[in-house]
């Protein structure tokens, strides 16, 4: 498989450390607040890469953190701590709006197909780790302690990763825009390991450390629990776009500087959703939800689709014509698999290998996923039986994760309800599924036949009473709510 490398700027054959085995790390959400589908495109398009190497054969171990204390990295970084911020919006205590939102973003995730990773940990369910590598990194001289904070020393490493094209020198202006400089730095891009003093006072969740009481930089977090579940050598970091500087530039300098060994190869970045007006934010009034597309009646399935439709490192442009038109081509495509009928018939081995090769092909490409959904395509016009397309489908589903044959099989029971046949003679009623009133409509039907034109009215006018619209039509009637 080739994957493009933020770390190198180039894509390159994924290599693991030990063959046929992927530790995986993703960060995971700070649960303040509900996820926006922006913050979701990310989780969605990992979900799809760890599908894809698990389709590929790879063994894989996936980690995510939860920070659910403070999200600081510095004093002087663009601060307010987003999890004291939730709990007063909402009158509650930090554990309390912790709990809420990580049910709430596993709820999405479920909606979303997106499987839970084998590792979640809370940061807060790890402290003494993370003391005992800020001490680690205090004694190999890579952190300093000044103003009771404990601060990474930057210039103590031989170079500081960058993940894009500018220099250091830039992000550094970039990262202090319109904030006040920390004074206890040694060197600008210096970070918090360790707060016991920090302008945000009334942080809830304190602990006892060697350097005060206090709570941990968000960084370290990363690092740490990485290193606890996936071991010394991770071989694939995940993240969205605005993760790798600098939050991913300090979780390598940490990591490094306490294993004395480089640390991750492979970076992944999942760019932006945009809106027309720019990146979508949950301060900018744009504020989408997996619960506001339901509750607008769209599937959340249907937005997945919306994402596997265009590459993970281009912008996505999300406007409400862009997900109807995606959700247009969704249910058509459902409608297709449906009308391949059920599993009836052999499989055809040859044609489920050689459409595989063609999906493989497409993954292996730096996650193509517009060009694996065209594969679905693909699939349904390929020259063989129902039976093996269904097969091939199923198979890139895997890793697509559309819900394509449940959802033509839930079709197809549906429509099976509706047109469903009564009477001897073949009278056919078509209505929307309720067997109550299909008895009524036939009964109705039967009183015609029998010129029993009373009791034919009087059902109609009990059908007109539930709201029930029955229109004679040749061989049978059709019925609707109206
Ligand atoms: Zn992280």
């Amino acid at each position: 498989m080739y994957l493009y490398n933020s770390a190198t700027h180039k894509k390159e054959e994924f290599v693991t450390h030990t063959p046929n085995h992927v530790e995986m790390y993703t960060c995971g959400p700070t649960v303040y607040h509900f996820a926006h589908i922006g913050n979701l495109r990310s989780y969605i398009m990992e979900d799809v890469l760890e599908k894809a190497l698990r389709w590929r054969g790879y063994d894989v171990n996936r980690v995510m953190n939860i920070t659910d204390v403070g999200h600081l990295a510095s004093d002087a970084d663009t601060g307010e701590d987003k999890m004291l911020k939730g709990a007063k919006r909402e009158n509650k205590s930090v554990m309390d709006i912790a709990k809420f939102y990580t049910d709430a973003f596993f709820d999405d995730c479920k909606k979303l197909n997106i499987k839970t990773p084998d590792v979640v940990q809370p940061a807060t369910g790890l402290i003494d780790e993370f003391i005992k590598v800020v001490s680690a990194l205090i004694d190999k001289e890579y952190a300093y302690v000044a103003g009771g904070n404990v601060y990474f020393d930057t210039s103590k490493l031989d170079r500081y990763y960058v993940f894009n094209d500018h220099d250091e020198e830039d992000l550094a202006v970039g990262v202090r825009e319109g904030v006040e400089e920390d004074a206890n730095k040694r060197n600008k891009n210096d970070f918090v390991l360790w707060f016991t003093k920090s302008k945000f006072e009334d942080q809830a969740l304190k602990w006892d450390s060697p350097w005060g009481v206090g709570y941990p930089g968000w960084h370290i977090e990363c690092s740490c629990i990485s290193m606890k579940f996936n071991g010394e050598y991770l071989d694939l970091h995940c993240g969205g776009v605005d993760n790798a500087f600098p939050h991913h530039t300090n979780e390598i300098a940490q990591s490094e500087a306490y294993l004395g060994h480089p640390w991750c190869k492979q970076w992944f970045h999942v760019h932006h959703l945009n809106t027309n007006s720019g990146k979508m934010s949950k301060s900018k009034g744009e504020f989408l939800t997996v619960s506001l597309l339901e509750e607008k009646g769209y599937d959340p399935l249907a937005y997945r689709f919306f994402c596997l439709q265009s590459h993970y490192r281009k912008g996505l442009v999300f406007t409400w014509e862009n997900l109807d038109n995606a959700v247009g081509a969704y249910n058509k495509l459902i409608k297709r698999v449906a009308a391949l009928g059920g599993d009836d018939g052999a499989v055809d081995q040859g044609v489920l290998g050689a459409c595989a090769d063609k999906f493989g092909e497409a993954l292996d490409n730096d996650l193509n996923t517009s060009m694996a959904v065209t594969c679905v395509y693909d699939a349904l016009k390929a020259d063989t039986n129902a039976a093996t397309k269904r097969a091939i489908i199923g198979s890139y589903d895997l890793v697509l994760g559309l819900d394509l044959i449940k959802k033509a099989d839930a079709l197809r029971e549906k429509e099976a309800a509706q047109a469903k046949t009564a009477g001897a003679d073949g009278f056919t009623i078509q209505g929307e599924g309720d067997p109550a009133i299909d008895a009524l409509v036939l009964q109705r039907a039967e009183a015609k036949k029998a010129k029993n034109f009373a009791e034919a009215d009087r059902i109609r006018d009990e059908l007109k009473a539930q709201g029930i619209e029955v229109t004679d039509v040749p061989g049978g009637a059709v019925w609707k709510r109206v």
